[in-house]
């Protein structure tokens, strides 16, 4: 009994390993039990995996790279199969549905709108603390350039606000916040999507 107890699921999460802040969730992602971080760009190396984190940099730039390595489809299978995903800043944007300006290729994972760089440019990056109610309170959140969530479909729990816009959402597997739970030592956001990932 005591050999059974102590058996637990290995589960496999990969992140994208295209552009933008890759290391940092690797690293983030070793400090939670029970988790293989690879990084991964190509879709025999997607398919294998539990969960996807899809990071912050330049949505443009990964959007782009997505289609030179013709990962859509394999990425909206993995959301469709009930795989998590989980896009931080950058990576929000490439799962969402729509943004006002049109100027990135979205995955159309969730069913939002999103205002790219809404919180302002470089200059503008803050840092402050969230209450996120399915996860903690007063969880750090660091913004850089940060988007939000302009409109969410009625399938789509907001998670958390920053001045009345939503920062973090989640529709059933997939999940995405505005800012970068990776760059702060508070690993309580890393361990609520990897408890979404099934394995
Ligand atoms: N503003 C960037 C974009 O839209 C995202 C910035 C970030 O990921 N820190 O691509």
């Amino acid at each position: 009994m005591a050999q059974l107890s102590q058996h637990k699921t290995t589960k496999k999460i990969g992140v994208l390993n295209l552009q933008g802040a890759v290391s940092e969730h690797l690293n983030a992602l070793t400090n939670i039990a029970n988790v293989l971080a690879v990084a991964v760009k190509d879709a025999v190396q997607l398919a294998d995996l539990d969960g996807l984190v899809i990071p912050g940099g330049e949505s443009t730039a990964i959007s782009r790279l997505i289609n030179q390595n013709n990962l859509t489809l394999v990425i909206k299978q993995m959301a469709l199969q009930g795989k998590g995903i989980f896009g931080t800043c950058a990576g929000l944007v490439l799962c969402g549905s729509s943004t006002p300006q049109n100027e990135v290729e979205q995955l159309k994972l969730i069913d939002i709108s999103v205002e790219r760089n809404g919180f302002g440019r470089q200059i503008n990056s803050f840092e402050t603390t969230l209450d996120i109610a399915p996860i903690g309170k007063q969880i750090p959140a660091i913004f850089i350039r940060a988007p939000y969530i302009v409109k969410a479909g009625d399938q789509v729990k907001q998670l958390a606000f920053v001045d009345n816009h939503c920062v973090m959402a989640q529709q059933d597997n997939v999940l995405v916040c505005s800012f970068h739970p990776e760059l702060t030592s508070d690993n309580r956001i890393i361990q609520y999507f990897v408890n979404c990932c099934c394995s």
